[in-house]
């Protein structure tokens, strides 16, 4: 199959190391000369260009650039695809892409892979990113079932679990486990950053291990990304963060008031549901 990767950075290049793998010829468009030929070099593509109208070609489109340029990328893109290709994204969030790009393109199927690392562009381009990893989505009811039906056989060569939900309950979800955690994240580097006493956080930084690792490590990725999550998921990030608000304060209280055998029930509660949410 001709597939064309527009955005070459770590989703778009790791997703052409794939599917280029599985015998498909992938055409990629990036912003940056440089860009294609690294892509070029490693074998994320068989051909690379600056110009959109190298993919007229192809069958499929994923549109991998970040998240904010999504939908102008589809308006100008689709200018040089027949009716027929089947246009797919990667983004994190998915109601305000889909809504607009189904409006502007009939074969578009929201997607979203939820993989990738703390680092980005094509020098960060991974293989078997994807595998055993979710890949969500988020056809609407007027999204064609030919259109889905190969967006679905790729995602299933790329060795990812597959799920399938409608936009607003895709950004809902993910909002809880993959941009709250960020937003909390970020925070708390912000708040250890924030020790007046030098010796002691300097100190801090030397003691740091694998637990503070674990829990900054989405807070000290891509801030663009972490922008662009707040940007287009901002309702539902903001239930979010109100509710982990509401489970701080009471922390806060029961810490205050020595209140140790309701904290030890929270955190009984937490060890037993924890594991719904970690499926390795
Ligand atoms: P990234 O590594 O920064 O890659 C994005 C690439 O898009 C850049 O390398 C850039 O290539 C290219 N680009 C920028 N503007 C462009 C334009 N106008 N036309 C064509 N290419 C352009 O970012 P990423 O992490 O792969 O994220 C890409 C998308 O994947 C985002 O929508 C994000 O929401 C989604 N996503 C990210 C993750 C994650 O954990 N990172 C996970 C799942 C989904 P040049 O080098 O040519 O400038």
């Amino acid at each position: 199959m001709n597939i064309g990767i527009l955005g070459l950075g770590l989703i778009g290049g790791s997703l052409g190391l794939d599917l280029r793998s599985h015998g498909h010829h992938i055409i990629g468009v990036s912003r940056r000369t440089s860009t294609c030929q690294a892509a070029v070099a490693i074998g994320s593509v068989d051909e690379a260009s600056v110009n959109l109208n190298i993919l007229a070609s192809a069958e499929v489109v994923f549109i991998c650039t970040p998240l904010g340029l999504i939908v102008p990328t589809v308006e100008q893109l689709i200018t040089f695809l027949p009716a027929t290709t089947v246009v797919t994204d990667v983004g994190s969030v998915k109601s305000p892409i889909v809504r607009v790009a189904s409006s502007l393109w009939h074969n578009f199927v929201g997607g979203h892979p939820m993989a990738g690392t703390a680092e980005s562009g094509i020098e960060a381009a991974l293989r078997n990113l994807f595998v055993n990893r979710p890949y969500v989505l988020t056809p609407t009811p007027t999204t064609p079932k030919s259109a889905i039906t190969i967006v679905e056989g790729l995602v299933k060569e790329l060795g990812s679990n597959l799920y399938y939900c409608a936009p607003e309950q895709h950004d809902n979800a993910v909002s809880w486990i993959s941009h709250l955690p960020v937003m909390v994240s970020a925070a708390l580097i912000a708040a250890c950053m924030g020790e007046g006493d030098a010796d002691v956080l300097q100190l801090a930084q030397c003691l740091a291990s694998s637990g503070f690792k674990d829990t900054s490590r989405v807070g000290g990725g891509n801030p663009e990304l972490g922008v662009m999550m707040a940007k287009y998921n901002r309702d539902a990030l903001l239930s979010s963060l109100q509710g982990y608000r509401n489970n701080l304060d009471t922390i806060i209280d029961l810490i205050e008031q020595e209140n140790w055998q309701h904290l030890a029930e929270i955190f009984q509660k937490n060890q037993l549901n924890r594991p719904n949410f970690i499926k390795d």
